[in-house]
């Protein structure tokens, strides 16, 4: 090894904080992708991706998607740092999806290409809007992106599921899952743990359990997930500017890291 190199091996390993939790001793960790998929095609046609990592068999699924949002871009980072970078437990089946909007993506606009806010498009609580920044589509579900989510996540139903979003700078917690992974994500995210409200109409629930208002009853990714299966599913937002290090290194192993654990 060169000097140069040990200094910087030197250098990551000062700056890497440990984490503070851990997996189960029997397990091991791998950096091997397990395989990829196409899970849907967007309105212009993009491919949908998916990047299997540590256990197909292991009775831990867990979700990350990077972006849903495409001008929201740290996210997509965080996603192929983990792809490429962080090793996974084997008693966990990692799916990671960079991208659910590939068209925002490629036009950076927060909707899909025809001007569907997606956060707002599934099958809970919709109700029509107006087209803009929150346009909610023309009815449940419209777009080729959600029913590709809605698939692939009913198919893997997911113990974890996290989705990045920009620029507030916060974990959103949901008070009707257990508190564990959301505090664990919070502190290897660095960021607050606190109820999200998604602001618009005030919404009636018909949903035992689900209070209205918040985002824990609109139909966003979060929402629908929460109340339809057992997993836990959580809205990340990243700061509007977070640096390379943070949504590389500190994100995706922070992510990654806080499925480590069965709640
Ligand atoms: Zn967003």
């Amino acid at each position: 090894m060169t000097r140069r190199a040990e200094i910087l091996v030197v250098a990551l390993a000062t700056v890497v904080p440990l984490t503070t939790a851990v997996p189960a001793s029997a397990t091991t960790l791998s950096n091997k992708v397990v395989s990829r998929l196409v899970i849907g095609r967007s309105v212009e046609g993009r491919p949908i991706r998916a990047v299997q990592k540590g256990n197909p068999d292991a009775a831990r699924t867990v979700v990350v998607i990077g972006q849903m949002h495409g001008d929201e871009r740290a996210g997509v980072r965080t996603a192929r740092f983990v792809i490429r970078h962080v090793r996974v437990s084997s008693d966990t089946d990692l799916w990671v999806i960079p991208t659910m909007n590939p068209d925002g993506l490629a036009h950076d606009t927060r909707q899909n290409a025809r001007g569907v806010d997606l956060n707002r498009n599934w099958p809970m609580n919709w109700r029509p809007g107006h087209r803009g920044a929150t346009y909610p589509g023309r009815r449940a579900a419209s777009e080729p992106e959600t029913r590709a989510m809605l698939a692939f996540l009913a198919k893997v139903q997911p113990r974890f599921l996290t989705s990045i979003h920009q620029p507030f700078g916060e974990v959103g917690k949901d008070k009707d899952k257990p508190i564990h992974f959301q505090r664990r994500l919070a502190r290897g995210l660095r960021l607050p743990l606190r109820r999200i409200d998604i602001g618009g109409p005030t919404m009636i629930s018909h949903e035992p359990g689900l209070q209205p208002g918040g985002a824990d009853n609109g139909p966003t990714l979060t929402g629908w997930y929460n109340a339809h299966y057992p997993g836990t599913a959580i809205t990340v937002e990243f700061t509007r500017h977070p640096g390379q290090r943070y949504v590389t290194a500190v994100a995706g192993r922070g992510i990654v890291h806080a499925s480590w654990g069965d709640r």
